[in-house]
């Protein structure tokens, strides 16, 4: 009987950056610990977004318009370039 619910990758991979900015409901944070300790290559993409942090807080520390994720996401190239942001 399974007492622990395993996060899937998409699931960890979606709170990594709320993981890293200790942004995380109390408890998330341990399920993401969880599965990065049993899967490498979620561990790898942890590691590399924890280093890109803390580069960014290093050379950006006075352009902190984005949030992090917003960067995370623009850097690894999954936000669509967008010309002005809009929503619609
Ligand atoms: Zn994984």
């Amino acid at each position: 009987m399974k007492d622990e619910r395993i996060l899937t990758c998409e699931e960890a991979l979606r709170f990594l950056a709320a993981y890293l900015d200790g942004e995380l409901e109390p408890g998330m944070d341990h399920e993401v610990e969880d599965h990065l300790a049993r899967c490498r290559s979620c561990y790898s993409r942890a590691d590399f977004e924890k280093r890109l942090k803390e580069r960014v807080a290093t050379l950006g520390r006075s352009e902190v318009s984005l949030t992090f994720a917003d960067r995370i996401r623009r850097l690894m190239g999954r936000f669509e370039a967008s010309p002005d942001n809009r929503d619609s």
